[in-house]
């Protein structure tokens, strides 16, 4: 569904200012970044958000990514991938450039992304997805193993640029186990600080407040800029 222009304008407005105010909550230096969630919209509405000063957009499936950056490619978009990445499709991703494939799930997934990477001479940056809420339906490392698994991810495969962390939050009505979900990610972002992590990508239209003021520099969001 194409939105009118001014109803984009206003919920983006709407997002931008809850970011802002969240924002200070937590500290005057937190930049918070805004990766829009494509998945839903047309393509028209992309070009919209873009006039309006977006530049981060992310996609959930490698098809997508591929047929709308394609379809967008006069415009100096970077587009992120943020869904499930199946191997079958790690060759298609890296020949789409993405700027960031946020949803790096596993140690077999980086491995086996790094020898495509090494084959074809290139490098991509990454977040490792953490299953912060442990829920079994959810992506992701273990909350226990992931310092480890990052590190061994930075050891073994060197054409991933690991850039940090990125989780979703608890699936949950109570709003402290969503604050416990980004308060681990967090702590486990803060250690990986030294080993270079800049990048913690939490907080989704239903949660992106919480998730800034527990610490959250990208949010990813899609159903709070597409309502109608
Ligand atoms: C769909 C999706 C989002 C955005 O969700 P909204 O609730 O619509 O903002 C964020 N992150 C991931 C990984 C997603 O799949």
């Amino acid at each position: 569904m194409i939105l009118d222009k001014e109803k984009l304008r206003s919920n983006l407005d709407r997002v931008i200012w809850d970011i802002e105010e969240a924002r200070l909550k937590r500290s005057e230096h937190l930049i918070v970044q805004l990766c829009v969630v494509a998945k839903y919209t047309d393509i028209e509405n992309i070009k919209t958000l873009y006039n309006l000063g977006q530049r981060n957009f992310g996609e959930n499936q490698v098809q997508q990514l591929e047929a709308r950056s394609k379809e967008l490619e006069e415009l100096p978009l970077a587009w992120h991938m943020i869904g499930t990445l199946q191997k079958n499709k790690i060759n298609k991703l890296i020949d789409l450039n993405p700027t960031l494939l946020q949803s790096l799930d596993s140690l077999d997934l980086a491995i086996e992304l790094n020898k495509r990477l090494e084959t074809k001479g290139k490098n991509m940056s990454a977040l490792l997805q953490i299953n912060s809420s442990g829920e079994k339906t959810k992506s992701g490392v273990k909350t226990e193993e992931a310092l480890d698994i990052y590190k061994q991810i930075q050891e073994s495969c060197p054409n991933i640029n690991l850039k940090g962390v990125m989780t979703i939050g608890a699936h949950s009505k109570d709003e402290e186990l969503i604050k416990k979900s980004f308060d681990t990610t967090y702590k486990i972002y803060e250690s990986l600080q030294d080993s270079g992590a800049t990048i913690c990508s939490m907080g989704m239209s239903n949660d992106f407040k919480l998730a800034i003021e527990c610490g959250s520099n990208m949010v990813r969001i899609g159903s709070a800029l597409f309502k109608d």
